[in-house]
């Protein structure tokens, strides 16, 4: 019999009790993997073991994906109208309304999120979007193409059938609901994969979809680890779809993995280095504001994190000043995620610690000035001071790589030219930010900048409405919006014979 896990929480933000399985969750039911085995989940405020989840194998996977493709051939799929598959999505967006201090409490204890944002922008925003689909759910309709009067055409916007999702630990509910929504309103079956780090949330949604009233295998959550059911997942012959967010590194092999096996569709959402630009046009304490959010928001822990700040060489000392005072005032209101007035909480994990400390020596053996924090802060968990380099070249580490923790580069620049050519000097192309109180220049560096989303005077906003995903090597695809629409269905051309004579 799989366990559960039982928390009590008794902290100023939530006191309750939650309790997850932590099985996994095929055709409606919690079982034990085939082949057994755990996994630890960690706190990352404390550095200490929460509980152990069952990690599957590619024998779990060939389970969950029976259970999808029977799901989807006898009750969901083009089985079951759009308007029921859109009354549940909206039953589950209720439940996990009714249930949204549990939900942020227990994402603020696996990733170490600050309770009052987790609330608000993790779980409320995967509300919003699962709420968002549930409307498009009957709406999901082709065209009638005019040909001649002896023919009738039309399209067909079909499900997939099975799709794979896997999802990274950074947003854990956020990127759950960006993944299963569209897809469900589609009228395909999933099989979900959680990152290993941060699976609670997900494991105690299985519970809510069973609540709801989802037919039994439409959605099968699958633990493990990215090199068995990852894996399993990218290779199988019978997905015909894989929903990937994570790294390049890893969407490289999910796209090997699909011309490997039977060259399933896929998207990709990727990782980035985004620029954010102030003109000296600016309005300098919202500038400031923003581009703190964009770089520190979630412990810099965003794939869209404003890494790279280029400020105009008018404003640079202003900006700066300003600047690092924010960054002091959330390295004073580092700490315990669930105390209330905390604005700045840990890393989710040793390994990213690691990589982020890592990170922080390279950029000073490399040469650039850390101007403020460079160091971790107290001595327990995997917190990381707001880190502020200047003096930095674009040649380095810490100007080229992803970093994902609280560590930026500012870099001084003169010229609108000049910046939209640094800015645009990376491999990655997802999101850029443009600050500037002149509309035309705004737009004009807007539509220069090689990313998929653009923030203009404001930073890290998303809607449900808005399509999201990456340039370059960034991603393939888009998510959220009707955007995301197209990417879980295959559109089938019919043509018609009316009088047409051979
Ligand atoms: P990761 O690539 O290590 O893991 C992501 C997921 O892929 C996890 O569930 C992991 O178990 C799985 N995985 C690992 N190896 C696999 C394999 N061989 N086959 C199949 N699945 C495998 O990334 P992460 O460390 O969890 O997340 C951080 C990265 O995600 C960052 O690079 C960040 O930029 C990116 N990210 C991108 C977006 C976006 O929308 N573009 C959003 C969030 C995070």
């Amino acid at each position: 019999m799989p366990g559960t896990f039982t928390h009590t929480f008794d902290t100023p933000s939530y006191k309750g009790t939650a309790t997850v399985n932590t099985g996994l969750f095929i055709n409606g039911q919690w079982v034990d993997p085939v082949e057994g085995g755990t996994i630890d989940v960690y706190n990352p405020a404390t550095g200490d073991v929460i509980t152990a989840i069952s990690g599957g194998t590619a024998k779990d996977v060939d389970l969950a994906v029976d259970a999808a493709k029977k799901a989807y051939k006898t009750s969901w799929g083009l089985k079951c109208p759009g308007a029921v598959r859109g009354k549940l999505l909206n039953k589950l967006a209720d439940l996990l309304e009714k249930n949204i201090d549990e939900f942020t409490a227990l994402e603020v204890l696996d990733a170490g999120k600050v309770y009052d944002k987790a609330k608000l922008q993790d779980i409320g925003g995967a509300i919003t979007v699962i709420r968002y689909y549930a409307g498009w759910a009957d709406k999901i309709q082709g065209k009638t193409i005019e040909t001649n009067d002896t023919k009738l055409a039309y399209t067909r916007h079909e499900p997939y059938g099975v799709v794979g999702q896997i999802i990274p630990w950074n947003f854990p509910m956020g990127m759950l609901s960006w993944k299963i929504a569209p897809a469900l309103a589609t009228g395909n079956t999933i099989v979900l994969k959680p990152s290993e780090i941060t699976p609670l949330t997900a494991l105690r949604l299985g519970d809510l979809i069973n609540e709801a009233g989802f037919p039994p295998g439409v959605v099968n959550i699958v633990n493990g680890y990215g090199h068995t059911v990852g894996d399993a997942i990218t290779h199988h012959p019978l997905i015909e779809k894989v929903a990937f967010t994570g790294s390049t590194l890893t969407g490289r092999k999910v796209l090997k993995a699909s011309a490997e096996s039977n060259l399933k569709a896929v998207t990709l959402e990727l990782g980035g280095k985004s620029p954010t630009i102030i003109f000296d046009d600016a309005d300098i304490e919202q500038a400031v504001k923003w581009a703190a959010h964009g770089i520190f928001f979630n412990m810099g822990q965003a794939c869209t994190a404003g890494s790279r700040i280029f400020i105009q060489e008018g404003i640079y000392d202003t900006f700066l000043a300003k600047f690092t005072e924010v960054a002091k005032y959330l390295g004073a209101t580092t700490g315990d995620p669930f105390t209330i007035g905390t604005q700045h909480g840990p890393q989710v994990s040793q390994t990213q610690f690691d990589r982020v400390m890592g990170y922080i020596n390279s950029g000073k053996e490399e040469g650039a000035t850390v101007h403020i924090g460079g160091a971790r802060h107290g001595d327990k968990g995997y917190f990381i001071q707001p880190t502020i380099f200047t003096d930095v070249k674009p040649e380095m580490k810490i100007v080229q790589e992803e970093i994902f923790g609280p560590v930026c580069a500012l870099i001084k620049f003169k010229t609108e030219e000049e910046v939209i050519e640094a800015a645009n000097d990376t491999i990655y192309g997802l999101a850029c930010h443009i600050f500037s109180q002149n509309l035309s220049r705004a737009l004009r560096v807007t539509h220069s900048l090689e990313a998929g989303s653009a923030w203009v005077n404001c930073s890290q906003v998303a809607e449900a409405s808005v399509p999201f995903g990456g340039y370059k090597q960034s991603g393939i695809g888009r998510e959220l919006g009707e955007y995301a629409l197209d990417t879980y269905t295959q559109v089938k051309g019919v043509h018609i014979n009316i009088d047409h004579q051979l």
